[in-house]
C-alpha cells in the first residue's frame, strides 16, 4: 500500500481507538506507513511512577543534516457518548464530502497528511537530501509526562539533532491557511491561602476576617494589566479561578480563605519574573488594604503549581518564510503568524529547535462528530509538500 494518500493514512489512524493512555493500534498503524519508505522506526515506551506506561514513536529518514521533524500525537480524547455520533467514532466514515472520526483533526489528520507528502516526495524527487523525522507521542492529551518531552530527550541522548521542527496541531480558526503558530504564551498557576484569626461574626475585632484579606491580594492581581502586549503576543492575562473559604456558618469568621489564579504572559516576562511581580502585588496589597485598617499586614502564602509553562517565540525566519510561503503558494492566502491560545508540546521542542505549528481546522476538535472535508486532507497534503520542498532547498543554501 502506498502512503502517498492521506484520506487512507487517516482512515487507518482512525480505525485504532488510540484513547490516551491506550496505544490502540495506532503507532502500529503509522510504523506500517513508513517502514516501507525507508523510515528506521523506532517503538519507546515512557513511565513514571504513579502514571499509566505510554507507547512513542520515533522514526527517521536518513541521516545526513539538514534534519527537519515532524511531531504530533496519535492519542485522542474520549469519545464521549458514542450514541450520539453520526457516525462511529472509530469507523472512519466518510459520508459526503468529509471524514468522521475521533482524532480526524486532532491530528491523526496532521500526522496522515505529512506522511502522504513525504511519500510523494520520495515519488517524485527521492529520499530529502539530509533527513526526515517522525516524533510522535502516545501521551498529549493526557497528563503529558510520558510523552514528548521524555521521547525528545531520549532521542537527544542518543545523538539526534534536529534543525528545524513543524507541529501538526490544528492551527486555523476557520479555513486552511488561516493560521500559523509561531509561539505560545506561558502559563503559571498558584494557590493562595490568606491566615486570619476564627471568631465570632458579631465580634469582628476579636477576630481577623481572612476574607478581607483575601479581596485586596486578589483584585491587585487582576487591575492593573500586567503589560500591554508586544508586537508578536497579545496582553498577559490572569484570572481568579477559585475562591474557597468552606464555611457553612453565618456567625463564624472563617480561619482561612484560598483562592487560585492563572497567569497566561507574553514574552515582556519569564516565568520567573512573572512570578516576582505576582509575589509584590500581593505584598503591596497586603500592608494597604483599605477593607484592614489599623490591622498588621495580610498574612499569606503562595504555592506555585509544579511546572510553569515557559513562553516562546521562533525568531527563525527561514522556517516561517516556507511554511507561510508554502501555505500561501497552495491556497492563495497569506496565514496570519499567531501566538493565541493554549500550550502545545510546542512548548517541550523549542528546547531543541526552531518549531512552528500547522495543521487542519480545529473546530470541531474534541467534539461529538469529529470530521474533516476530504479537501482539507488533500489541500493540507500539498501544502506540506510544498513545505518539506522549500525548506530543504533552504536549508541546503544557507
Ligand atoms: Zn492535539
Amino acid at each position: 500500500m502506498s502512503a502517498s494518500d492521506p484520506v487512507a493514512n487517516l482512515q487507518a489512524l482512525i480505525r485504532c481507538p488510540s484513547v490516551t493512555p491506550a496505544e490502540g493500534g495506532a503507532l502500529s498503524a503509522l510504523e506500517a506507513m513508513l517502514t516501507p519508505l525507508g523510515f528506521v522506526v523506532e517503538r519507546m515506551v515512557a513511565s513514571e511512577p504513579g502514571t499509566p506506561d505510554i507507547e512513542n514513536l520515533y522514526a527517521r529518514l536518513g541521516t545526513e543534516g539538514p534534519h527537519l521533524m515532524f511531531a504530533g500525537h496519535t492519542d485522542v480524547v474520549p469519545t464521549g457518548d458514542e450514541a450520539s455520533w453520526s457516525h462511529p467514532p472509530f469507523a472512519a466514515a466518510i459520508d459526503g464530502d468529509m471524514l468522521y472520526g475521533r482524532g480526524a483533526v486532532d491530528m491523526k489528520g496532521g500526522i496522515a497528511c505529512f506522511v502522504a507528502a513525504v511519500a510523494r516526495h520520495i515519488e517524485k524527487h527521492g529520499p530529502p537530501k539530509g533527513s526526515i523525522s517522525f516524533l510522535i507521542t502516545g501521551d498529549e492529551e493526557g497528563p503529558a509526562v510520558n510523552g514528548t518531552e521524555k521521547l525528545l530527550k531520549w532521542a537527544a541522548d542518543k545523538g539526534e539533532r534536529w534543525d528545524a521542527c513543524l507541529v501538526g496541531e490544528p492551527t486555523n480558526p476557520d479555513r486552511l491557511g488561516d493560521m500559523i503558530k509561531i509561539g505560545r504564551r506561558g502559563s503559571v498557576s498558584g494557590r493562595v491561602t490568606v491566615h486570619g484569626v476564627q471568631g465570632h461574626a458579631a465580634y469582628p475585632h476579636l477576630a481577623d476576617n481572612p476574607v478581607r484579606g483575601l479581596l485586596p491580594l486578589a483584585q491587585a492581581l487582576m487591575d492593573p494589566p500586567f503589560d500591554g502586549g508586544t508586537p508578536e503576543f497579545p496582553a498577559s492575562n490572569l484570572e481568579v479561578t477559585s475562591v474557597d473559604v468552606g464555611n457553612p456558618a453565618t456567625n463564624v469568621i472563617p480561619a482561612k480563605a484560598t483562592f487560585a489564579f492563572n497567569i497566561r504572559f507574553n514574552d515582556t516576562w519569564t516565568a520567573d519574573s512573572v512570578k516576582a511581580e505576582i509575589l509584590r502585588r500581593m505584598e503591596t496589597a497586603a500592608v494597604s488594604s483599605p477593607l484592614r485598617p489599623d490591622r498588621e499586614p495580610v498574612r499569606f502564602e503562595v504555592v506555585w503549581a509544579e511546572r510553569p509553562n515557559h513562553v516562546f517565540l521562533t525568531r527563525n525566519n527561514g522556517l516561517i518564510a516556507s511554511l507561510s510561503g508554502a501555505v500561501e503558494s497552495v491556497t492563495g492566502k497569506t496565514p496570519a503568524l499567531s501566538t493565541t491560545g493554549g500550550t502545545s508540546d510546542a512548548r517541550f521542542i523549542k528546547d531543541y529547535c526552531p518549531v512552528v505549528e500547522f495543521g487542519l481546522v480545529g473546530q470541531t476538535m474534541h467534539m461529538i462528530d469529529e470530521r474533516v472535508a476530504l479537501a482539507d486532507l488533500e489541500t493540507l497534503t500539498q501544502i506540506y509538500g510544498t513545505f518539506i520542498s522549500r525548506w530543504f532547498d533552504n536549508a541546503l543554501l544557507s
